[in-house]
């Protein structure tokens, strides 16, 4: 942990010979674990302030009918960002372990179907009849990996559907099947991303459009998770949208996290 650090690279020079490049990256790399290290820990130390701070504002919301309409509205305002700031520092806290290789969630095989369920479940609230969520997700189709980490990344990419899609949008939740590989797809008709966007959205709080943020709510760190996740889980994610007609968000399992012929036995964790 403490070693030296080095990059190595060769290419070839000419016919016989290679060349090869070896650099220290030593104070590279610990310049990003201090990185690392400081944003696990200001995201925790800034827990305990904000769980007072909302825990006095749920003292003020049961006085609220009997306050002036503009402290009213002021608390309503006040409990909406210490629920986004709630969600930032838990986004964060996530993406800090699935950087750290030690805190890894333990792999098992589950069905889809549970998972998926869950997730719409949940999201039961925004996926409201504003718009119609189609699943074609076979009940056979399997996967291992982790339940908590999965589920993060499923939820961002079918919220961000529903967020950057108009009211009465269609959207498709699938799993296929290939011989290769398991592809769990999220569809959407909504707004689109232009091509130069696309390389960077799952950079840490990245946003098409930076003014958005406080109305649809997210933390831009959805995809971002999406993108470790996947890492964690030997997929890739591949990102296909035309502007103005709508996204798909894919994510290709390798065969040996989705082959049923090799799973010892099923668990399936709801
Ligand atoms: P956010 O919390 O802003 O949604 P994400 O990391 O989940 O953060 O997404 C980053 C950005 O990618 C979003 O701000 C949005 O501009 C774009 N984006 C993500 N999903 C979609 C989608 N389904 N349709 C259009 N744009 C999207």
């Amino acid at each position: 942990k403490d070693g030296v650090y080095l990059e190595i690279q060769t290419t070839l020079y000419d016919k016989n010979d290679h060349l090869i490049f070896v650099r220290d990256v030593t104070r590279l790399h610990l310049l990003e674990q201090m990185r690392k290290d400081f944003v696990a820990n200001a995201s925790h130390e800034l827990k305990t302030p904000l769980t007072v701070i909302k825990g006095y504002l749920e003292t003020l919301e049961l006085f609220k009918d009997s306050l002036p309409a503009s402290m009213q509205k002021g608390i309503v305002n006040m409990s909406e960002q210490s629920e986004r700031m709630e969600q930032l520092i838990e986004d964060l806290l996530l993406l800090s372990r699935l950087e750290s290789d030690d805190k890894r969630e333990e792999n098992q095989w589950y069905k889809v179907t549970d998972l998926i369920n869950a997730i719409t479940k949940v999201t039961n609230l925004i996926l409201t009849d504003k718009h119609k969520v189609t699943l074609d997700i076979p009940s056979d189709a399997r996967l291992y990996g982790s339940y908590k980490e999965l589920y993060s990344a499923f939820s961002n990419l079918v919220v961000n559907a529903v967020k950057y899609s108009p009211d009465g949008g269609d959207i498709l939740i699938k799993w296929e099947n290939n011989e290769f590989n398991g592809v769990f797809s999220v569809k959407d008709n909504g707004i689109g991303i232009e091509p130069r966007y696309i390389p960077r959205l799952t950079e840490r709080f990245f946003r098409v459009d930076k003014g958005r943020g406080s109305k649809t709510g997210g933390t831009g760190l959805g995809l971002a998770i999406v993108k470790h996740v996947l890492l964690h889980h030997d997929a890739k994610l591949q990102i296909r949208s035309q502007p103005g007609f709508g996204s798909t968000f894919s994510c290709h399992f390798p065969a040996h996290r989705t082959r049923t012929d090799t799973i010892p036995a099923i668990t399936s964790n709801n």
